[in-house]
């Protein structure tokens, strides 16, 4: 929308406006506001613009297909020899395969030619009737009644026509898109250059995979799901590993982080007890537009700038790290990197087998499993546990189920909203 993020003042200045609690939908606004996709481009081979996104709109210089040709194997005639009611007899002319044309100048009355799919339709001819249609007689055909001009026949430009645009700004090149430009014999195109995204978790706590633990000491998981659900959006992930809880330390990291990359993602420290000091070094290196989010489980969500970066801070709790990414980074950075429109993960309602438990004043993430019985009806079921450091729940999931603030308990039987979380983009 803009090319300078709003201050935080102005932000501030609203009715609305709570960084210590803010509700779920108006947080993605926020951070909306703030999300200027990158400019620079650079031109690649299709094959290297795999889960790129085009930073140019796409024009056809050709039509596809180039000519009219068959979309059958059998015989091109003239519409106008055949009979309306009775049979007629043609006399078989030549032959038009793929790539091979009709040699003669034209298809002439009384004439045809044996054609297959995909070869150009000869001049002369209008329709093509189906070989399981025809008697063979030497090099005769007989043809029945019940044909239609032009029918069988794919036309010139039916599928793209020169001077149309065929991709737009903004989309996301899958193997169809790659496809779609090699029809059009294009070698290159210019794609947004990757967006930058540096990360690393927080906690003294944390021990790296590999040594050993002392008491007290946890594995640093975060890491291992960050890295992932990046690696899933085409970014540039930048791993700057585990930070001591340590003033001087952080400081050193965010401002490393923030020159290196187009957005900085931490885990852990931005609950109560770290945060002061968190709140007390971004106000110094940037601005911080939230702290809190309305929601369970990933309460301590805090986004901001540090420089010219954007910053999220996920809470440390590893299934809140895991929800926190897929409702507000995921998108943000598909609109950082100039996807256009940015697609949202599908939603829909489903009946829910089991009692739910919520509290109103939050919206919940449970976590689900979605599955279809022998009719091919959907349902839904919590994993069981939903406190925030289970991850097993969302190796278990295939879903959220989302229960909007003001809801209170569910019985087992109702429709609740399900968020599809992976293998969609
Ligand atoms: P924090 O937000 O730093 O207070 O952390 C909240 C909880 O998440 C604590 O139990 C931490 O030990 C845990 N935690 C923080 N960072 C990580 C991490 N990188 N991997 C696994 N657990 C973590
Ligand atoms: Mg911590």
């Amino acid at each position: 929308m803009n090319d300078r993020p709003q201050s935080l003042r102005a932000l501030s200045r609203a009715d609305d406006y709570d960084p210590d609690s803010m509700p779920v939908a108006r947080a993605r606004e926020l951070i909306g506001r703030f999300l200027t996709p990158v400019s620079a481009a650079e031109c690649v081979h299709i094959r290297a613009a795999l889960e790129r996104v085009l930073s140019e709109d796409l024009v056809s210089p050709l039509d596809v297909p180039a000519h009219d040709n068959s979309a059958m194997d059998g015989y091109a005639v003239r519409f106008a020899d055949l009979e309306a009611d009775g049979e007629a007899t043609l006399r078989v002319a030549g032959s038009a395969f793929a790539g091979a044309p009709f040699k003669g100048q034209e298809v002439a009355a009384g004439q045809c030619v044996r054609i297959m799919t995909g070869a150009v339709i000869p001049a002369g001819a209008d329709t093509i009737v189906m070989q399981e249609h025809v008697q063979v007689r030497g090099d005769l055909v007989v043809i029945g009644p019940g044909h239609r001009r032009g029918q069988n026949l794919r036309r010139a430009g039916e599928d793209l026509k020169t001077g149309q645009v065929v991709l737009k700004r903004g989309q996301l090149m899958r193997p169809a898109e790659i496809g779609l430009v090699a029809s059009l014999g294009i070698p290159e195109v210019m794609v947004f250059r990757r967006l930058r995204v540096a990360f690393f978790s927080t906690g003294d706590e944390l021990r790296s995979i590999g040594s050993r633990l002392e008491e007290g000491q946890i594995y640093d998981s975060n890491r291992y799901t960050i890295h992932g659900m990046l690696a899933r959006t085409g970014c540039e992930v930048i791993d700057m590993g585990v930070v001591r809880d340590d003033p001087q330390l952080l400081e050193k990291a965010f401002r490393e982080a923030a020159a290196a990359a187009d957005v900085v993602i931490t885990s852990g420290g931005v609950s109560v007890g770290e945060a002061d000091f968190v709140k007390d070094l971004l106000g110094r290196l940037g601005e911080v537009v939230f702290w809190k989010i309305a929601m369970k489980p990933g309460r301590p969500l805090a986004y901001g700038r540090i420089g010219d970066a954007h910053f999220f801070g996920l809470p440390g709790n590893p299934v809140s790290v895991m929800v926190t990414f897929y409702q507000f980074v995921r998108d943000a950075l598909f609109a950082l990197m100039g996807r256009d429109p940015v697609p949202a993960l599908p939603t829909f309602k489903v009946p829910c087998t089991t009692n739910l438990k919520k509290a109103p004043g939050r919206t919940e993430f449970q976590r689900g499993i979605l599955t279809q019985d022998g009719q091919g009806n959907w349902s839904v079921r919590v994993t069981g546990e939903q406190g925030s450091g289970i991850l097993r729940s969302m190796s278990e999931a295939n879903c959220f189920i989302i229960l909007p603030e003001a809801q209170g308990n569910l019985p087992a039987g109702t429709l609740v909203d399900v968020q599809v979380m992976e293998g969609v983009v």
